[in-house]
């Protein structure tokens, strides 16, 4: 007897049959609709322009108050964070700050002296204050070396570009690139300015939907420039804002289905390793200075 395809869909299938494409059909909507999905969105926490950055609205205290905020958020989301230093604004009090996060855990990276532009300036006084922004946070800067180029500035053209970055690996530096940029800073300084005119701002939401987006955003770039998920490294600043709503933000990473890993770890990722193939004004992710690795992918404008 013959059946034609349409009789054959149609047929009642035998029970053990019926429960196997029930279970099949479960696992698959579990893998499509849970954070098991999205296994590879791991990413790692980094802040810069520590001890404080934005601080001459804030009191020394008020900063220290922040800065233990930051650190019980991490904490709490069991994050092992990397922060970067300009030594220019360290004292004595402050310095205890960075023990306190060198003994949480958190590794601590140069990030010059000063914060100076690379694109306003020659490259030997560049050199000599990231020499000198060594000398400051010797006693934290462990092995390997971590540098964070200020403005994320690499140099303007290819000569200055490898320079610099020669002359930082022959000091022994590890560059701690960034995949996911954003604009925390300009909330910062939002949130801290109205501070300042007792005013009363909630940017929660606000900001945290800004990051998913941008984390999103960079996701997708790397799928498309990689053909695959990356470990990213997440561009934060220890500010004010972040001893507001680090936590919330972390959670809402979590409950997107992120999971958070160390920066060394991040930085094992081959994508950091391919060649930095632009020089120019701007400061950008890693992932917008390497050239696509998919021939297929559509250009971006
Ligand atoms: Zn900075």
């Amino acid at each position: 007897m013959k059946y034609t395809m349409q009789e054959i869909s149609n047929m009642p299938l035998p029970f053990p049959l019926r429960l196997r494409y029930a279970l099949h059909l479960c696992v698959a909507c579990l893998a499509l609709c849970s954070p098991a999905a999205y296994a590879q969105k791991e990413m790692a926490i980094t802040l810069d322009d520590l001890p404080f950055a934005y601080a001459r609205q804030l009191t020394v205290d008020e900063q220290r108050v922040a800065f233990e905020s930051v650190l019980e958020a991490l904490e709490k989301h069991a994050v092992s964070a990397a922060g970067f230093v300009n030594g220019v604004h360290l004292t004595k009090e402050k310095a205890a700050w960075l023990d306190a996060f060198a003994e949480a855990g958190h590794r601590i990276g140069n990030h010059t002296f000063s914060h100076p532009d690379l694109h306003k300036m020659s490259v030997s006084d560049y050199m000599q204050d990231v020499d000198k922004g060594e000398e400051s946070i010797r006693k934290w800067l462990g092995t390997p070396k971590y540098f964070r180029y200020p403005f994320l500035h690499r140099g303007t053209s290819p000569a200055i570009r490898d320079g610099v970055y020669t002359m930082l690996c022959d000091r022994g530096y590890e560059i701690a690139s960034v995949s996911i940029d954003n604009d925390d800073y300009l909330f910062n300084k939002k949130l801290v300015d109205a501070r300042a005119r007792d005013k009363e701002l909630d940017l929660r939401d606000d900001y945290i939907g800004h990051i998913l987006e941008r984390s999103r955003y960079f996701e997708a770039l790397a799928m498309e420039k990689l053909g695959r998920p990356i470990k990213h490294v997440l561009l934060l600043h220890m500010n004010y804002l972040n001893a507001l709503y680090l936590d919330d933000l972390l959670q809402a990473f979590r409950d997107a289905g992120w999971t958070f890993v160390s920066m060394p770890e991040a930085l094992n990722d081959p994508v950091y390793a391919l060649p930095d193939t632009y020089a120019g004004p701007k400061g950008l992710s890693y992932l917008e200075r390497i050239e696509s690795a998919n021939p297929d992918a559509a250009p971006r404008d």
